[in-house]
C-alpha cells in the first residue's frame, strides 16, 4: 500500500505498541511473582531427563507401550540415579521461582522403595528452597496382590494419594474405590490421572466425580488432565461441570502433555486436545497448571518451563483473562496441594 513515510512520532508509537506486547508477558510474570510464585501441580520427577540418544527414536510408539518402557527404566534405576533426576528437576523449578511442586513418584513391585528413598533425600536437600509434595504412582495398577502391597507402602509415605485407573482397565471403579477409601482413612488428598486420550469413550472424570461424592471427599480430589471431556457433546459437558462443582473436583491442566494427540478418524466436537480451561474456569471449577513429563519418552522436548506451559494454555484454549491465568499459575495450585483451603 502506498502512503506517506512514517513521521518520527509514528515510529515512537509503533515502538510503544511493540513494548506493550513485551510487557504483557512481563505483567503476568510480575503478578505471578507477587502472588508468591509459580506452583507446578503435576510432574513425574523420578523419570525426568530419561530421554537419551539411544531411546529417542522410541518417541513415536504408542502411549501404552511407553508406559511399559517407562516402567522398565524406573525398575532398572538405582536410588542414586532417581535422586539425580529428581534433584535436577527440582533445581529447574527453583531457578524459575516455583514456590511449590507436587510430583508423582513410582512405588511398585519393580522399583520397590527406591523412589521413596531418593524423594526423602531430595526433600531434605531442598527444604529451604521449595515445598515438595509427593504422590504415589503405580504403573502396575493397585488391584493385583503385589501391586496393592506396594501401593500401601507408597500411600504411607506420600502426602497425597495418586492413581491411574487406566492401568486397571476394566476395573476403573474398583481402582478409585481403593484410592478414595485409603485417602479417607489417612485424611489425605487424592490426585488421579483421568481422561487422557482425548477420546469420548473415556468418561473417567465423571466416574471420579461420582466416587468423590460417594466417599464424602468433596474438595479433596483433583483430576489430572480431563482432556477427553472436550470430546464430549456440549450437553454432557454442561451437566458434568455442574456435578464437578458440587463435588468440589479440581483439575490440573498440563498444556503440552497431550497437545500432540495424533490424527484420528472419530467425529467429535471441534476442540484442541487440552483440558477445556475456557469452559471450566467460568463455571467456577478450580483449574491449575502442571508440567507433567519432562524430557522423557512421553515428552522428549518438554523442559519443565512454567511460562511455556502457561503460554500454550492461554493460546490453545484462547483464554486471556490475566487475573485467572495468574490464579491458575499460583494460588489455585496451593489449593490442590492442600497448602490453603
Ligand atoms: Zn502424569
Amino acid at each position: 500500500m502506498e502512503g506517506a513515510p512514517l513521521s518520527s512520532e509514528d515510529s515512537y508509537q509503533a515502538i510503544d505498541c511493540y513494548m506493550q506486547y513485551l510487557n504483557l508477558k512481563q505483567q503476568l510474570l510480575d503478578k505471578i511473582k507477587a502472588r508468591g510464585g509459580w506452583v507446578n501441580a503435576h510432574a513425574h520427577f523420578d523419570r525426568a531427563f530419561t530421554i537419551t540418544e539411544k531411546n529417542f527414536h522410541l518417541g513415536s510408539i504408542d502411549f501404552q507401550k511407553k508406559w511399559a518402557l517407562n516402567q522398565k527404566i524406573i525398575t532398572e534405576s538405582t536410588t542414586d540415579q532417581i535422586y539425580d533426576r529428581m534433584a535436577l528437576a527440582t533445581e529447574r523449578m527453583i531457578d524459575q521461582g516455583v514456590y511449590a511442586v507436587s510430583t508423582f513418584i513410582d512405588v511398585n513391585p519393580g522399583v520397590k522403595d527406591r523412589s521413596i528413598k531418593a524423594a526423602q533425600k531430595v526433600r531434605e536437600k531442598y527444604k529451604d528452597d521449595i515445598i515438595i509434595k509427593y504422590i504415589n504412582q503405580s504403573l502396575q495398577g493397585v488391584i493385583k496382590k503385589e501391586a496393592r502391597e506396594w501401593f500401601k507402602v507408597g500411600a504411607d509415605f506420600v502426602d497425597i494419594i495418586g492413581g491411574l485407573p487406566s492401568k486397571d482397565a476394566g476395573h476403573e471403579a474398583e481402582h478409585l474405590d481403593i484410592l478414595l477409601s485409603t485417602a479417607k482413612k489417612m485424611n489425605k488428598m487424592v490426585h488421579v490421572h483421568v481422561d487422557q486420550l482425548n477420546d469420548p469413550k473415556e468418561q473417567e472424570t465423571e466416574l471420579l466425580t461420582d466416587k468423590t461424592v460417594t466417599y464424602g471427599m468433596e474438595g479433596k480430589v483433583v483430576a489430572i488432565h480431563s482432556i477427553s471431556v472436550g470430546a464430549q457433546p456440549k450437553e454432557y459437558r454442561t451437566q458434568l461441570y455442574k456435578k464437578m462443582n458440587r463435588a468440589g473436583l479440581m483439575v490440573v491442566a498440563n498444556p503440552t502433555a497431550y497437545i500432540d494427540d495424533g490424527r484420528k478418524e472419530i467425529m467429535v466436537p471441534s476442540h484442541n486436545s487440552i483440558t477445556p480451561v475456557d469452559e471450566m474456569v467460568p463455571e467456577g471449577i478450580v483449574v491449575v497448571l502442571g508440567t507433567d513429563n519432562i524430557a522423557d519418552l512421553h515428552k522428549p522436548f518438554t523442559d519443565g518451563d512454567m511460562w511455556i506451559e502457561l503460554r500454550v494454555l492461554l493460546e490453545v484454549c484462547r483464554f486471556q483473562d490475566l487475573d485467572q491465568l495468574v490464579n491458575i499459575a499460583t494460588v489455585n495450585g496451593r489449593k490442590v496441594l492442600g497448602l490453603i483451603d
